[in-house]
């Protein structure tokens, strides 16, 4: 099958780490354009804002949005408005509403959107998702401990209300939740600390409630120390296992476990998405953002100190 040409949007941090190298080795992909305010890719087509790349999109009819969420909507309905199949990186949207209108819109283009849920992709989440199917969930632990000035060195969005602080990480947490359990639990409570002048929190709590009667729990904290711990310990009635570095190994009884299959998120995402292009399909998964959605509408907040980089 021919390699589709693509335009990558958004040339910051997560675009450089893994957009730009997963559609360098990929089957599916070509970069053909790159749309930044401040940054060029070697190589490649090089504009400015969407509107320079629609003036002159040559033989593109597909864009990936690797920026903010905030920024990204106008992106996409124009791009989606012009006819172009458009990925979003996570999380999809500041809110629900435009996402779900950016579908509708997508569906009367006839165009494909994809809603890409990184952290989800992979065969360690496959491995969860086998060991928890017809087993029952007892008790189920979150743990999604990083610095966030390590991981998001200087980036101030993360702080600006309509991106979602520690649950930027966070969500990576819910959407595997989503991913593994054959029906998602439902918050209970969240409380969130927010440090002072801040709009999104730095660390919350949250407690969930599922059919199964397990106890579900999770700790987000964006001051720790040294190595993120991106940990779901989830324990069944046929033993313990944990889902570890963000959902990409699997451990038990303190052991990694070898995996078949391929563990590399992006260029599954991309494999993904070329399958959905292909085939004419959007996949449209809000899960992971309305339980990060309902941890807000029911958060007991608290202010914490200041928080300077
Ligand atoms: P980033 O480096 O701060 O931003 C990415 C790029 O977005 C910037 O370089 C900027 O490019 C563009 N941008 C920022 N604000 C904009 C605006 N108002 N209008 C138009 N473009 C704007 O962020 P990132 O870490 O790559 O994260 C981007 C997305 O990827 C987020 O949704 C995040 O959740 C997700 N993500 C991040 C990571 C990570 O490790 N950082 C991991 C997985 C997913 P120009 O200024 O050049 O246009």
């Amino acid at each position: 099958m021919p390699r589709m040409p693509i335009a990558l949007a958004g040339i910051g941090k997560i675009a450089r780490d893994e957009h730009i190298p997963a559609l360098e080795d990929s089957p599916d992909w070509y970069l053909d354009a790159a749309i930044s305010r401040h940054a060029d890719v070697d190589g490649v087509r090089n504009f400015a804002t969407m509107g320079d790349f629609l003036a002159d999109p040559g033989d593109v009819r597909t864009v990936s949005l690797a920026m903010p969420p905030a920024p990204r909507m106008a992106y996409a309905r124009q791009a989606i408005g012009a006819g172009l199949n458009v990925m979003l990186e996570k999380p999809p949207s500041p809110t629900l509403v435009e996402i779900r209108a950016l579908a509708a819109l997508a569906r009367e283009r006839g165009v494909t959107l994809y809603t890409s849920w990184h952290s989800r992709m992979g065969a360690a989440v496959e491995e969860a998702h086998g060991r928890l199917s017809g087993a029952t969930l007892r008790r189920l632990r979150i743990d999604w401990r990083e610095d966030v000035r390590h991981t998001h060195p200087g980036q101030d969005w993360v702080w600006q209300a309509g991106n979602l602080g520690v649950f930027d990480p966070g969500i990576n947490a819910t959407s595997i939740l989503a991913a593994i359990l054959e029906e998602t639990p439902h918050l209970t409570a969240c409380t969130m600390e927010v440090p002072e002048g801040r709009q999104t929190p730095i660390s919350a709590d949250l407690a969930f409630g599922h059919p199964s009667g397990a106890d579900i729990s999770g700790r987000l904290d964006w001051r720790h120390d040294g190595h993120p711990v991106w940990r779901m310990e989830i324990e069944t009635d046929r033993g313990t296992f944990a889902l570890i570095r963000s959902g990409s190994a699997v451990e038990v009884d303190g052991e990694e476990i070898a995996l078949d299959g391929s563990v590399a998120e992006y260029p599954l995402v991309y494999a993904r998405f070329a399958e959905l292009v292909r085939g004419g399909e959007s996949e449209v998964d809000l899960a992971p953002m309305e339980l990060v959605a309902d941890a807000f509408l029911i958060a007991e907040r608290s202010i914490g100190a200041p928080f300077e980089w």
